[in-house]
This record gives structure tokens, sequence and C-alpha cells, in this order.
């Protein structure tokens, strides 16, 4: 049948995470579903996701892994539709897959088994994919009419599954957030998370000249903290601890590092003055870090000086410089590669069952175009299928 004629239950637009599962899911239930992509081939974060393998989920899913302007908002979603349910949908299809720490789990061979179960999933149910297709506009009749290059396609119900705006170069668009302007609906405005963190001037030199190294940290903005790596770079700083903060930190705001979150640095000087009077800070401070880092950290941060010289008030000083390193990122990398998006359509505009708009019925967003971000390690992904899955039921 030609395409211009066929009738559909629902239009999804994006053949992302979330867009697939909510067409699979609808699909398998009997509905006749339309997903549009303007990109060529479906699924491309998922690809690269992971390093190539996918962290497809993560198995301490909670509501505390997201952030969002409505922190319960997600709740009913991840319930309806688990970390466990995904793992057993993975299984069901045979695929590999192990656990890295912190309850991260990742596809043993490859990302494109994911992509391949969901496509899978998609023909299952029977659901019609155009990719190359770009809306032009959406009008609001009695039905969804959606102006394409591709011909006119209408529904009852359309499901905007667009994604958020970090990665350009890979597709990421506005539409969402452009959807929900024309439809009225409040946003959080985006910015970019799960993203290195930029420095300028001294800072930024210094920083460069540590380029490499690597080491376990707890990383504090406002209230918020992680315990992970954090990596130097060239242009600041990275690893998943910065990452994971990036998506807190607002410009302007000061970040904190414990550099030794294991160790009462005080004590250990004090020690050190018994074991080795005759050194200097510096060169003992090398075997808790890397050579490079302790000088560092002697000329930039603390002052360096012979172990037997060092009064109580010096080691205290030196004690909180490195527990609690202050730094202002100049900013981020910005959408070019961060890994999320934060903010999106506001929650309050949205049904937390169905991702149904509340005043604007049979529209819909699902993943990562709504205000719902999660944590490095998985959590991402997980609310795409929960979201979608939500959805998908509803339709
Ligand atoms: C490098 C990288 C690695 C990542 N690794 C992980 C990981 O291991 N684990 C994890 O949980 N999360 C990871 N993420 C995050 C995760 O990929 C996203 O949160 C997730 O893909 C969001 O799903 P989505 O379906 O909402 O959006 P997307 O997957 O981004 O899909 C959106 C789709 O909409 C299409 N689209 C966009 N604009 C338009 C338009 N105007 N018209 C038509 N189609 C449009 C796009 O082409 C795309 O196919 C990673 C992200 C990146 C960038």
């Amino acid at each position: 049948m030609p395409e211009k004629t066929r009738a559909y239950d629902a239009i999804i637009i994006g053949a992302g995470a979330a867009g697939l599962m909510c067409a699979a899911v609808a699909g398998r239930r009997g509905k006749r579903i339309l997903l549009l992509d303007h990109a060529e081939k479906a699924g491309k974060k998922i690809l690269i996701s992971g390093g190539g393998r996918c962290n497809f989920t993560n198995k301490f899913t909670s509501a505390d892994n997201f952030l969002s302007a409505n922190p319960h908002f997600c709740k009913s979603a991840l319930a309806r539709f688990s970390a466990a349910d995904f793992l057993n949908m993975v299984e069901a299809h045979g695929i590999g897959w192990h656990e890295r720490n912190h309850g991260q789990l990742f596809c043993k061979h490859s990302a494109r088994d994911i992509l391949d179960m969901l496509m899978g999933e998609c023909r299952a149910g029977d659901v019609n994919m155009m990719m190359n297709t770009s809306v032009e506009r959406i009008a609001k009749k009695q039905a969804f009419v959606l102006t394409t290059n591709r011909g006119n396609f209408s529904a009852a119900q359309l499901i905007i599954a667009s994604g958020g705006l970090s990665i350009p170069k890979m597709g990421a668009t506005p539409f969402a957030l452009k959807v929900a302007e024309q439809f009225a609906l409040d946003i959080i405005p985006p910015r970019p998370g799960l993203v290195p963190l930029t420095f300028t001037g001294t800072e930024k030199e210094a920083l460069k000249s540590l380029a490499g190294i690597s080491l376990d940290v707890v990383v504090r903005c406002a209230k918020t903290s992680f315990r992970e790596a954090l990596l130097f770079t060239h242009r600041g700083l990275s690893g998943p601890a910065i990452l994971q903060i990036s998506s807190y930190w607002q410009p302007g705001e000061l970040i904190h590092i414990d550099l030794l979150p294991n160790t009462d640095i005080a004590a250990q000087i004090t020690d050190w003055q018994q074991q080795r009077p005759q050194a200097n800070l510096s060169t003992a401070l090398a075997t808790l870090f890397p050579k490079r880092l302790a000088q560092h950290l002697c000329t930039a941060l603390i002052d360096d000086a012979k172990l037997e010289s060092m009064q109580a008030k010096q080691i205290e000083k030196t004690a909180a410089a490195l527990h609690h390193w202050s730094l202002k990122p100049n900013g981020s990398e910005g959408y070019r590669t961060a890994e999320v998006t934060v903010g999106g359509v506001h929650t309050d505009e949205l049904s937390s069952s169905d991702m149904q708009a509340k005043k604007q019925p049979g529209l819909y967003f699902i993943g990562e175009a709504v205000d719902v971000t999660g944590h490095l390690g998985g959590f991402n992904f997980q609310w795409a299928w929960s979201s979608g899955h939500a959805c998908g039921m509803a339709l």
C-alpha cells in the first residue's frame, strides 16, 4: 500500500533507544505504528554507547540515579519496566552480557546486539520504519497531521522520541523542544550533562601539564558528591567523577575535590615525620600520588617543606587543601561531547504513567527529550526503555 494512504494508530518521531522500544511494544500489541527518523540509520547512539559495548542498564537503578525537576516522576515507569525486565529481554534474545563495577551491565560482544534485538522486535510488531524522513510541520486537526519530505502522514497519537541536544554530529536536534513550544508545554532549559569540564588561563595550563593522570577521588558540587575516577586532560578535567558532577554543575560554581578520600593525610604526615623526618613533603606525597601530580600540588596548592619542620597548623592547612581542592571551571566541552542533555520537556506537563501531555491528549514525549536525566552507568538507556515501554503500552 502506498505510504500516503496507510492509516496508523500512532506515529513515533525518532528511531533511537526510546522510539524503538516504544514502537516494538506497541507494534507487538497489534498497533499500526509508523516510526520516522531524519537519520539514514536507526539507533546510532546505541551503537557508539559504552565504548561499543552499550552499558544498556544498571542493576541498581532507582529514582535516586536521575536528575529532574520532579524526582518522583520517573518512579512509575521504572517500576513497570525495570532493569530486570530489560535484562530478561536481553537474555531471551540470547545476548551475552557482563557486569562491571557499580552494577553497570554491558554487552559481552557488541552494542549492535541491542540494536538488532530492538529492530527484530519492531519487525515482529510490523512497525513501518522510515529513515531519511524530516518532519517539516505538525498540525493538530482531529488527528496529528505531519508534513514531511516524503509525504503527509496522520495519526491520532504522536510520540516525540527525538532525544536531546548532545552530539549534533550524530543527528541530535532541538526538535522535541520545538514541538513542546508549539503546543505551549513548559520546558526545563537544556544544558549539556555527563561532559568534561574546561578551564582557562593558568589553571588550564597547570591541568594540561597533568594530562593523562587518573586517580580515585570524591568530587562535590553543592550538596551532591560522587566517588569515581578523575582524569586530567589537555582541556581540563574528565573521567567518570567529573562527568557525573558536570550534570549538577552550573556556570560560576566551584567544584571541590577530595584527592585522598581513603586517607587521613594529617595523620599520615605525622607518621612520616617519625619515619622520615628529613624527607620533603613532595617526596612523601609521591608515594600516594603520581610524581608529576605530587610536584604540581606542592607548587600550586600547598607549601613544600621538610617533614620535620612542619608544625600542626601547616599540617592542618595541607590536609584541608588536599581533601578540599576547590576549582572553578569556566565551562564544559558542551553538546559536542556531552553524553546527555539535562533538562527537556517539564515533567509537570506529562502523565508519569504513559508520558502523555496533560494539555494535549494524544501527544507523548519519551526518552531524553523529557526532563529526566540519568547518572553515568546505564541509567539513561534504562529511562529510554522504561519511558518507551510505558508509552508503548498505552497507545
Ligand atoms: C557517546 C555516548 C555514549 C553513551 N553511552 C551510554 C551508555 O553506555 N549507557 C547509557 O545508559 N546511556 C549512554 N548514552 C546516553 C544515551 O545514548 C541516550 O540517553 C539515549 O540514546 C537517549 O535515547 P532517546 O531515544 O531518547 O534519544 P536518541 O537515542 O538520541 O534517539 C533520538 C533519535 O531521534 C532522531 N531525531 C533527532 N531529531 C530529529 C528530527 N528533527 N526529525 C527526525 N528524527 C530526529 C535521531 O536521529 C535519533 O535517531 C550515551 C550517549 C552518548 C552520546
